[in-house]
């Protein structure tokens, strides 16, 4: 669904383009006609802001971090478990990395 609507805007913005360069070279400017475009455009990336932050609310509520003991090997030197996505040291129990929140 979001990707659909990248497509579309992605469109949107090529035939915005292609309108108004088309304009350009006839020297007559339809305000009407990349107005209209434009607010087809607006209300896809309204309409895409609120899908992400659907996405947001709907992610399951983790465990506090404060609850993860931080374990450490015999010799006392702490064990981490790295995040693929930005390389952070998240405790061993981690579900998701402590900066960016990708699942471990
Ligand atoms: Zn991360």
């Amino acid at each position: 669904m979001i990707k659909d609507l990248h497509m579309e805007i992605n469109k949107l913005y090529r035939q915005l383009g292609k309108e108004f360069y088309e304009q350009t070279q006839l020297g007559e400017e339809d305000r009407k006609v990349l107005d209209k475009r434009c607010r087809q455009i607006a209300k896809r990336i309204l309409k895409l802001e609120r899908l992400k932050y659907a996405d947001i609310i709907l992610e399951p509520v983790t465990e506090p971090e404060e609850a993860l003991v931080q374990e450490t090997t015999e010799e006392g030197i702490p064990l981490y478990r790295f995040c693929k996505h930005c390389n952070l040291g998240n405790p061993v129990g981690a579900q998701r990395c402590k900066r960016c929140g990708v699942l471990l």
